[in-house]
């Protein structure tokens, strides 16, 4: 148990440098690395510092600025990196796909301007 009383999860050793990753963009509060194990050409995890939150329903109930920062911060990641369009998804729950319980976006794109995410990216991240 950490001294903010959570148990650290994989991403809280990425956010304090314990574990490498690379880091595509950080603010304040906000921070993205790309997966591990990519799902589309371009895969970014967008999460927050604050390891309180486990998922984006807690995350929007009690720090609903914070989920517009992410939210913006993943646009701004978007705009660099991809063609424009592109999936955000929050899994939420264990049989939904979460396996890390800290609050992240999975940022789902391509960088090619003709290139379609198909169906298969959403199912199996
Ligand atoms: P979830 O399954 O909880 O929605 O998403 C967790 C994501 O974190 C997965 O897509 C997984 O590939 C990614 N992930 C798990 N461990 C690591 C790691 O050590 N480094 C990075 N960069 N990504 C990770």
């Amino acid at each position: 148990m950490s001294s903010s009383g959570f148990e650290p999860t994989i991403f809280s050793r990425i956010i304090a440098r314990e574990i490498p990753a690379t880091i595509v963009a950080e603010t304040e509060h906000i921070i993205a690395f790309l997966d591990i194990a990519p799902k589309a050409p371009v895969h970014v995890v967008i999460t927050t510092k604050d390891p309180q939150f486990q998922n984006v329903v807690e995350l929007a109930a009690g720090n609903p600025v914070l989920l517009a920062e992410l939210v913006s911060v993943a646009e701004r990641i978007a705009a660099e990196r991809t063609n424009g369009q592109f999936r955000l998804v929050f899994n939420t729950g264990a049989a939904a796909g979460q396996t890390v319980f800290h609050v992240h976006a999975h940022l789902l794109g391509s960088p090619e301007p003709t290139e379609s995410l198909g169906e298969d990216s959403l199912g199996a991240l």
